[in-house]
């Protein structure tokens, strides 16, 4: 197709709507018209509420004040996420967005780490990383360091309504317009494009191209283009959720936790007027009212409304542009939210869409670039999220001892067997997930690597031992000054509008 593109016609009004709308509007906005199409009774799937740090950019690209927003959208501060119980019954470990000790000459921190356990200075990985101390005292603070050794890198945890509601605003104030009504008719062309959409209203929006944010159902590219689905559900198993609101704890923590359960795990993301929690299952091994059971017996606040359940499929559509349709949000796929990743691959998509952005219109060089780099970041992910799952050593239930037996993507396979016997990492092309994150979940699911770097055994001992100490001290320091997490929030948001 060569067609200008003119107009952008987003269907759905959940995060991934709002969030195109809002950044292609500010990015790309004068060129073209934005409008959204959404219904207020289909409504938005309405969780979402956990995030990573590059959320941040997206905030700083909208020019959002970061006082402003958390007031709206009662966000909270997210360090780290706790997982417990993962590897076993009783054990937890910390997934933090910084990083343990400081890398030196090509050698990763926990190298020199391991050799110096090996001499007998045993000391916990974590106790090196700031984002962890942090998380464990119940801290935060924005730490504007030029040195990264120091630096805490933090996502939000923000209410998934107040959150789509704040990107409505903005984007409206932007001039992207809103239509409210039902899609009951998909017009195409010729070609196959679409062409335009009419509402149970029996308005007709017409537009050059359509970003599909429809939720689940796909209704553009899978209900009217039919890309189909790679299913990943024997890797990631679980197909269900159950999530309910509750009371806030007196003290707000800066990180979210994730609670291993018999046949999945349970959330639980502070916010500043509630506490989100969910149990995400596998219904081969748990029906919905044993999960339900599960989840309200591990609530540890007063529930604010009935239980709800969600059904899901793993995997992602086989094309996620094709003819002049681009999905976006759950309408692409959906990985479970064990590492909050769903908003990041809205995020991801709307701003691969802005670089490849057809405005002299589609080109089919574009749509496999867009599709190559897509595809690769959702298998990406999906094999961080199913290390979890296969490093536990949970004997007593079948889904776990399942989960031990499931045959590995090859390039997975590869990189535990790397760790395993050398202790090394290395990024993948692009990988979202860096060496630390890598690092902290296959130590924390309990694989102790056989070797170290020899660029360790360099240092001799007693200088290593000093080292460590001097990095735990940087480490230390800051941490003193950092206020607690609420009083940081409370002193934000009362701040002078
Ligand atoms: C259990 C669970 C937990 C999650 N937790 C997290 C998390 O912690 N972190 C994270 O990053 N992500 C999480 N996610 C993913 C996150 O919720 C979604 O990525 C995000 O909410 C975006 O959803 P969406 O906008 O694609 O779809 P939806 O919110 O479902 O919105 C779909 C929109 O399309 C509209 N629509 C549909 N059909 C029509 C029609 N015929 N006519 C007009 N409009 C229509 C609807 O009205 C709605 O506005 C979670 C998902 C699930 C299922």
């Amino acid at each position: 197709m060569q067609n200008v593109i003119k107009k952008v016609v987003i269907l759905g009004g959940g995060t991934a709507g709002w969030l195109s709308a809002a950044l292609l509007k500010k990015v790309i906005g004068s060129n073209i018209e934005v409008e959204v199409v959404e219904s207020d009774t289909i409504g938005t799937v309405g969780v979402g509420e956990a995030t990573i740090p590059p959320i941040r950019l997206v905030n700083r690209v909208l020019g959002i004040d970061e006082a402003d927003f958390l007031r709206e959208t009662k966000a909270t501060m997210k360090l780290a996420i706790r997982f417990e119980n993962w590897k076993t019954q009783g054990e937890h470990y910390y997934h933090t967005f910084g990083a343990p000790g400081k890398s030196v000459a090509f050698c990763h921190f926990h190298h020199f780490w391991k050799r110096a356990k090996s001499l007998g200075y045993d000391s916990d990985l974590w106790s090196y990383d700031l984002n962890y101390l942090a998380a464990v005292e119940g801290k935060f603070a924005q730490i504007n360091s030029k040195d990264p050794i120091v630096e805490l890198p933090f996502a939000y945890h923000f209410d998934a309504g107040l959150y789509a509601a704040y990107l409505r605003k903005l984007s409206e104030s932007m001039g992207v317009v809103r239509s409210e009504g039902t899609v009951i008719e998909v017009q195409q062309h010729n070609n196959g494009d679409i062409d335009a959409l009419t509402l149970n209203n029996g308005q007709v929006v017409r537009g050059d191209l359509f970003i599909d944010c429809s939720g689940f159902k796909g209704l553009l590219i899978q209900q009217k283009l039919g890309v189909g689905l790679d299913d990943w559900s024997h890797l990631l198993p679980c197909d269900s959720a159950v999530a309910i609101p509750s009371e806030r704890h007196t003290t707000t923590a800066p990180f979210t936790r994730s609670i291993a359960h018999s046949a999945g795990w349970q959330w639980r993301i502070p916010l500043q007027h509630r506490n989100g929690n969910g149990h995400v299952f596998c219904s081969r091994y748990l029906s919905d009212d044993e999960a339900t059971h599960v989840l309200m017996n591990n609530l540890d606040t007063k529930p604010l409304a009935d239980p709800r359940v969600i059904k899901f499929t793993t995997g992602r559509r086989r094309k996620q542009w094709h003819k002049n349709v681009i999905a976006i949000g759950l309408s692409s796929g959906f990985l479970e939210p064990l590492e909050s990743t769903s908003i990041h691959l809205i995020q991801s998509a709307i701003v691969r869409l802005i670089q490849l952005f057809p405005h002299a219109g589609i080109h089919r060089s574009a749509q496999d670039e867009f599709n190559q780099q897509s595809e690769l970041e959702y298998v990406q992910i999906r094999d961080f999220l199913v290390l979890h799952y296969y490093l536990n050593e949970r004997s007593k239930d079948a889904f776990w001892r399942d989960m031990r037996q499931i045959e590995l993507p090859a390039s997975l396979a590869h990189k535990i067997a790397l760790f395993k016997q050398t202790g090394k990492l290395f990024r993948e092309q692009n990988d979202l997930f860096l060496e630390s994150s890598w690092l902290q979940v296959m130590l924390g699911q309990g694989i102790e690597p056989n070797d170290h770097h020899p660029i360790a055994n360099a240092m001799p001992k007693q200088q290593l031992f000093d080292m460590l100490q001097s990095v735990k001290r940087v480490k230390d320091e800051p941490l003193q000054k950092l206020p607690m997490h609420d009083r940081y929030i409370d002193n934000l948001i009362n701040r002078v509008k």
